[in-house]
């Protein structure tokens, strides 16, 4: 099947002036404080290499003080009336909002991903975050009938780098919804809306404490993990560390919970929508440069319309824009790093060695500056292929084929992971007896990548345990006296 596209857009770059300081403290006690060893280090704009700010690393001794700030925070706003704390919360969900312009654009700046994406996705969901969690602030005995609903205290929060402030979102609302206190730590490629996030903090007149943001790399994420004074540790990230983390919690009583990889497969019928389908997979594993934890990047095609699903990834990918994250007419941006850019190299490389046969898009020359990876599928991948195993958190997809849904169900549940899964199939009752059968935290049927901040969000093995967002979220931030 030959197709062809050659048509192009003008540019459309974000051109509103956002500020950012050339420094950034620690968030402590309510205000900003520069680190006590007076180490910093850099965020630089992945699609330009520049650097775009510093901020300040904290030790050891710094996430002490963060620990002691949320200690002392914690006493008054556990005793506040839930429908008080739900007062902040819709109060930051709506200072959201209003900046949402300016947090979309320094998202796009500090990591990679296209305006588009920021605009309609990561700003908006994050704000619906603090809305949603408002509402359950004076509404926690409901959440679960004939049990006494308390905080757990104060609660150390790590999060990545592909969906910074969504991420901060997650993690904050429904701990502050509950009655507790926060020190988070962002992902030191992305630090700057959560700084940011603490701004909102301050116009709100959020009590000091209440919230504390240390920056820093992996060493500062240890010590907040390992300090004695933590009653919770919520985890989201690769599941090395993840498993590390695990260790460092076992016997001392705190809670943990862990939101980690994927590997997550799509099976596609012959009866499916084949054009639907395309462009779900497309979205799922091409959005956001596939930093994405339950992107789709495993696909298994019912064997008849192998031939056709192919063609149409090949014309699909074609018209995808690469470029300026910040024009509002890209569909991919920057890779967040040049790690995750040598990572995801080192994956393709793997992928035609151990003999599978690469399709790229090929439409523009790539920027001369930044990290960028063009979209990319790989045909005739076997199971045992690492390109198949492994998780690459990079827009590449492996392609496999099966013959009947037996066959597809085992294949797709042969992993380690178990974060999402997406079936596409015209017949409802072929949808409800594998969504059944899948081991994954979420089942997407004839869709893929919807998030809503009232369905709880999480994995399976090595994907993690516990969820986020809707009530089942609010568990673990919640003792519960019956
Ligand atoms: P990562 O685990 O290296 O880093 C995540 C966070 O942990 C960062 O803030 C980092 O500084 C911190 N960190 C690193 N080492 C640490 C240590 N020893 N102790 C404490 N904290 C430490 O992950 P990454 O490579 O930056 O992020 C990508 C990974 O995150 C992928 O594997 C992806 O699947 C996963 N992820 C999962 C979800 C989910 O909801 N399941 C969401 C986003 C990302
Ligand atoms: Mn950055």
């Amino acid at each position: 099947m030959k197709m062809k596209n050659n048509w192009d857009y003008a540019p459309a770059p974000e051109t509103t002036p956002v500020e950012i300081a050339p420094h950034y403290g620690l968030f402590i006690q309510g205000e900003f404080r520069a680190s006590q060893n007076g180490l910093d280090m850099a965020s630089v704009n992945p699609a330009t290499e520049e650097e775009l700010f510093r901020f300040s690393v904290a030790s050891s001794s710094d996430v002490d003080v963060a620990v002691s700030s949320a200690r002392k925070a914690l006493g008054k706003w556990r005793r506040l009336p839930g429908k008080e704390r739900g007062k902040y919360l819709y109060r930051i969900a709506r200072r959201l909002q209003e900046r949402a312009r300016e947090f979309s654009i320094l998202e796009t700046m500090d990591g990679g991903k296209p305006i588009k994406e920021s605009r309609d996705v990561d700003i908006p969901e994050a704000a619906k975050h603090f809305f949603y969690h408002a509402g359950w602030a004076d509404k926690l005995d409901y959440a679960f009938p004939g049990r006494k609903a308390g905080p757990v205290g104060v609660c150390a929060q790590i999060i990545p780098w592909n969906f910074p402030l969504l991420m901060a979102a997650w993690k904050i609302a429904p701990a502050l919804a509950c009655g507790n206190t926060v020190v988070l730590k962002p992902a030191e490629t992305t630090p700057l809306t959560a700084l940011r996030l603490a701004e909102v903090f301050q116009e709100v007149g959020l009590p000091e404490g209440v919230v504390n943001i240390v920056t820093g790399a992996g060493e500062t994420g240890a010590a907040l993990a390992a300090h004695p004074g933590i009653d919770k540790l919520a985890f989201t990230g690769s599941t090395a560390v993840g498993k590390k983390l695990a260790e460092v919690c076992a016997g001392t009583g705190k809670r943990l919970t862990l939101e980690l990889g994927g590997k997550s497969p799509h099976i596609i019928f012959a009866d499916a929508d084949i054009d639907q389908a395309v462009e779900g997979i497309v979205q799922g594993i091409f959005f956001n440069q596939g930093h994405v934890c339950c992107a789709g990047s495993r696909l298994y095609v019912q064997e008849s319309v192998l031939e056709e699903v192919s063609a149409k990834l090949d014309f699909r990918m074609q018209s995808l824009r690469l470029g300026n994250p910040l024009d509002k007419n890209t569909d991919i941006g920057a890779i967040n790093s040049k790690e995750q850019w040598k990572t995801i190299q080192s994956y393709l490389e793997a992928g035609k060695k151990e003999g599978a046969l690469l399709h790229q898009s090929n439409q523009s020359a790539l920027p001369k500056k930044g990290y960028w990876c063009r979209p990319s599928w790989f045909e005739g991948v076997q199971a045992s292929h690492t390109i198949a195993r492994e998780e690459i958190f990079g827009p590449v997809l492996a392609v496999m084929s099966f013959r009947t849904p037996e066959e597809a169900l085992t294949r797709a549940n042969n992993t380690p992971y178990g974060l999402a899964a997406g079936i596409w199939s015209d017949k409802g009752s072929k949808i409800f007896a594998m969504a059944q059968k899948l081991k994954a935290g979420v089942v997407w049927c004839n869709s893929y990548n919807r998030f809503d901040a009232a369905s709880p969000f999480g994995g399976f093995k090595e994907s993690g345990f516990g969820r986020e967002g809707g009530r089942q979220g609010l568990r673990a931030y919640l003792e519960l006296q019956s």
